[in-house]
């Protein structure tokens, strides 16, 4: 079957990689995501991949009430760097080519990134994953994903999440909770919904990047999503 999409930028948040416990890096689940990631290239799409911090650290947690908030954000992205070194040797293990690459230099870790490094690499056959977040306190990873697929020229946005879409309330709460198929950017603006925070949602809106939102814990469903099986909730432009 032909691929749908040429390349896509993959948003795992950090929390995902602790397990039950969301914390800390559980070895099955690291094993898990390479085993999905590796079945989706073989079918030929071009994957770059963001992953969270919220596992490790985050700047706006608890702990990192009393700190300056510059210094906790730099904390924040430093975890996300653990995080891709951590996938992009669960990736290697699993037999796919990789390269993490940083938007911070710190050389004898990771790459440092720039576009036509990475869309090389992407063109060469490699998964790229990529640490650090925008570089910049104040942001998010959500942000930095749709800010990675933008430079990369990604599709589409594939945002892997422990439920299958966007509900109108939190399905892990209430059961009697709706999934939406298909939103515009404004409409999960205006009605707070949990997608990705303002700026990021935005920033996608303003570059016509779709975002497509599915349960990352489901076997094959990322592989079908490349496919083009209509699966998760796709946010868009009207
Ligand atoms: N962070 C940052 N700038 C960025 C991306 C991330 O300062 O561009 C910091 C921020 O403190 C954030 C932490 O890194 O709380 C971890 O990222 P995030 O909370 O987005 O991780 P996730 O929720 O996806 O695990």
């Amino acid at each position: 079957m032909a691929v749908h999409y040429k390349r896509i930028l993959l948003k795992l948040s950090g929390e995902s990689l602790g397990g039950e416990r969301q914390i800390g890096i559980n070895a099955d689940i690291l094993s898990q995501f390479a085993k999905e990631v590796y079945r989706a290239q073989k079918s030929g799409v071009q994957i770059g991949i963001v992953i969270g911090g919220g596992n490790i650290f985050r700047g706006l947690s608890e702990n990192a009430a009393r700190m300056d908030r510059v210094s906790a954000d730099h904390m924040g992205m430093l975890a996300t760097v653990i995080n891709s070194i951590a996938l992009g040797d669960a990736l290697r293990s699993a037999g796919v080519p990789v390269k993490v690459m940083t938007t911070v230099q710190m050389d004898a870790f990771a790459e440092y990134f720039t576009k036509r490094k990475a869309v090389a690499y992407l063109n060469q056959g490699n998964v790229v994953v990529f640490g650090a977040g925008t570089g910049n306190p104040y942001f998010t990873t959500d942000t930095a994903a749709v800010l990675k697929a933008v430079e990369i020229d990604a599709d589409i946005i594939l945002k892997g999440t422990r439920v299958n879409g966007v509900y109108n309330a939190d399905p892990e709460k209430v059961p009697s909770a709706t999934m939406y198929k298909e939103l515009t950017y404004m409409e999960v603006v205006k009605n707070g919904l949990k997608v990705m925070d303002s700026t990021a949602i935005t920033l996608a809106m303003d570059n016509d990047l779709p975002i497509l939102v599915f349960n990352f814990n489901i076997t094959g469903n990322l592989l079908q999503i490349v496919n083009g099986e209509n699966i998760g909730t796709i946010v868009r432009g009207e």
